[in-house]
């Protein structure tokens, strides 16, 4: 460690960063990035949110401002000595927080960032992009950094400390001597950045004017420059301080028409913490019972950490300007993927976190803003299909948790809501799924799955197919939730193709269920009364029943559950989250046109039960274990009775 400024006596601790940050320094120091002017956006950006924390702290401790109630970024460029220095007046890091906080990466998603970290230099450009790297993104133009923090308020001597760094897999902390100096009013951070030689460039004022200009003009807190070597004329007082760069107004408090959609994205990225376009954005001020600001993003690519279970809501809630809390929980656990902030004016400012839990204001705002989330979502999918149809890929699947947590919504929720289906290789909504129902269909079917494309080619489709009949193709784990707790939609039950008897007689096969084969004439009721009952003997309790099918047209079975039993799929939900699932016994389906199940009959009709007729009974059970995705039971035995059929059939 180079840490010749040092004017302590203490000699410097050093620490290894954490390995994740340590894959990602490596990173930011080889990468080719083409933004590489972004490491000023994450510095101001830190800088704001530091001096957003310390306006909150001195809501309830006005002391720590005292002297300077002015919060300030102060950009101070040495062309002579090749550093660059962004200092403000927030909230400071003490010892333990510098190594917390600069040592490590707390965002969730970090250690799966880390993970896609590949080598490949275009790859891992796209990955800087998509995730952002705050404060670290440094080490693209310097090759040492300095941070120079102190918390406001009476220190006890040893306050400020020095961060110290050439982004290597270690750092150094040491309490500050000198450097302390650099503090705007003794407290806050100052971040030195020692100027790579290939980003020297970054040193020249009108660069990063425009820099400022177009990443953080948003930003509500002055940002000036200063020339480290101009030279003081004749005159000047020096008591002016500079005009700011930025405009100084939050964003959000200005009209709509002002602001242009490059603004609107930087701040989403700046409030959001993430790095992609907003898909949709929504701005407005509702006045009324209670009067507040809303700015919210929706994503348009879906965070790392979207089902993480401790993932909660992270809208920004403002009372008058004044940051006070990003987790005021503002929306429905299902809009967990919005960002962006609620700005209100009745709130008391001195609200406490705590307090917020039961105040009817928050209670009222999310209900409204919820409200106003969903008529926008259904805004976009009627006027924008592709554009919506993307955001249901990425945010669907969370955004049907609402149809079994928000009863209130649910109407809302379940029409904004688009489905893969066996009809068309698009996106269907429930209203048109009901609007093109077959004559005779009453029921809504459907069919669980855990793999989108695997699921269509399920045996239980043959006979819906041919009938025509849509079935809709789930593969979201919360599929088997709200389909339960919704029941049924415009009249009509959602019922799963792989319970009950499914009633197709009334619904005539309107295509051929393969291009090639004749229509087979199927079995009488006779011979299919003596199959099944001789197959239902040979498999024992292994099934509950044996039965003919009006489901398949080309597989000779299927498995499907009882009526009133959970279907298939949720029992196998059940069984993989250790819940209570009763015993899986199901119905053996057969297909009474099969010729396979044709052949089977005469065999039994001259032979009665045979040693022959319980394997291949007990092959076409395991079959129809496999093509439901269960494992099965016996793995051997289903190998060795396939081995013994197969080598019958080849000896004849
Ligand atoms: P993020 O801003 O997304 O949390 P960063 O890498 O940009 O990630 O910063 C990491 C953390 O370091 C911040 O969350 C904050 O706690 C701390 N930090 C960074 N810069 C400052 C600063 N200027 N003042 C106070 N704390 C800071
Ligand atoms: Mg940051």
């Amino acid at each position: 460690m180079t840490d010749t400024t040092q004017s302590t006596t203490e000699s410097p601790q050093t620490h290894d960063f954490q390995a994740e940050v340590s894959k990602i320094l490596h990173l930011m120091v080889h990468s080719v990035y083409s933004e590489r002017e972004v490491f000023l956006r994450e510095l101001i950006s830190n800088a704001s949110d530091a001096c957003d924390k310390l306006r909150y702290l001195s809501l309830t401790t006005p002391g720590l401002i005292e002297g300077e109630p002015q919060f300030q970024i102060q950009i101070t460029v040495d062309k002579k000595n090749k550093t660059l220095r962004i200092a403000d007046n927030g909230c400071g890091m003490n010892e333990a927080e510098l190594i917390e906080h600069l040592g490590t990466i707390a965002r969730s998603g970090t250690d799966q960032f880390a993970a896609q970290i590949s080598g490949d230099a275009a790859k891992d450009t796209q990955l800087i992009g998509q995730f952002g790297v705050g404060f670290y993104s440094v080490f693209m133009v310097a090759d040492r950094v300095d941070v120079v923090s102190a918390k406001p308020g009476p220190g006890d001597g040893e306050k400020a400390f020095i961060w110290s760094s050439e982004g290597g897999g270690s750092y150094s902390v040491a309490p500050a001597g000198d450097e302390t100096a650099l503090l705007l009013e003794g407290r806050g951070t100052v971040v030195t950045l020692h100027m790579r030689g290939d980003a020297e460039d970054f040193l020249d004022e009108y660069r990063l004017r425009s820099i400022i200009k177009s990443y953080s003009d948003h930003i509500a807190i002055p940002i000036t420059i200063i020339d480290a070597n101009a030279d003081k004329k004749e005159g000047e007082d020096s008591e002016t301080p500079p005009e700011p760069v930025n405009a100084v107004s939050a964003l959000w408090t200005r009209p709509k028409s002002e602001i242009t959609p490059e603004q609107y994205k930087e701040f989403y990225h700046h409030v959001g913490h993430v790095f992609d376009d907003p898909a949709i954005t929504i701005h407005y001020t509702a006045e009324g019972r209670h009067e507040y600001t809303v700015l919210l993003f929706i994503p348009s690519t879906p965070p790392m950490d979207l089902f993480d279970p401790k993932r909660q809501t992270r809208v920004k809630l403002y009372v008058k300007r004044v940051f006070i809390t990003d987790d005021a929980e503002l929306l429905p656990g299902y809009l967990r993927f919005v960002r962006g902030l609620i700005d209100s004016q009745d709130m008391p400012l001195n609200i406490s976190r705590e307090m917020l839990q039961n105040n009817t204001i928050v209670a009222s705002i999310r209900q409204a803003v919820a409200k106003r989330i969903l008529s926008e979502l259904k805004k976009s999918s009627e006027k924008d299909v592709p554009s919506y149809e993307t955001f249901w890929e990425a945010f669907g699947p969370v955004l049907k948790e609402g149809i079994y947590e928000d009863f209130e919504r649910r109407d809302d929720l379940i029409n904004l809501a688009r489905f893969r289906t066996t009809k068309s290789e698009g996106w269907r909504s429930l209203k048109e799924y009901v609007g093109t129902m077959v004559e005779n269909q009453t029921a809504i079917y459907v069919l669980h799955g855990e793999d989108a494309k695997k699921i269509g080619s399920n045996p239980h489709l043959e006979g819906f197919r041919a009938r025509g009949i849509e079935v809709l193709l789930l593969s979201d784990p919360v599929d088997a939730f709200w389909v339960q707790a919704l029941g049924e939609y415009d009249g009509k039950p959602l019922t799963s193709v792989t319970q009950g008897a499914a009633d197709l007689d009334a619904i005539p096969v309107s295509e051929k269920p393969s291009d090639e084969k004749p229509e087979e004439t199927p079995l009488g009721d006779e011979a299919l009364g003596s199959l099944t009952a001789l197959m239902k003997e040979a498999l024992g309790d292994d099934v509950e029943d044996v039965r003919a099918s009006t489901r398949l047209t080309d597989s000779p079975v299927c498995l499907v559950a009882n009526e009133g039993a959970p279907d298939l799929y949720m029992e196998r939900i059940l069984q993989a989250q250790g819940g209570a699932a009763p015993k899986s016994i199901h119905v053996l389906e057969i297909n009474p046109s099969h010729a396979l199940i044709k052949e089977l009959a005469a065999k039994a009709e001259a032979g009665g039960a045979s040693p022959d007729l319980e394997n291949t009974a007990r092959i076409l059970l395991d079959q129809a274990r496999l093509l439901e995705g269960s494992a099965l039971p016996d793995p051997a035995a289903y190998a060795a009775r396939v081995t013994e059929a197969l080598l019958k059939s080849l000896t004849g």
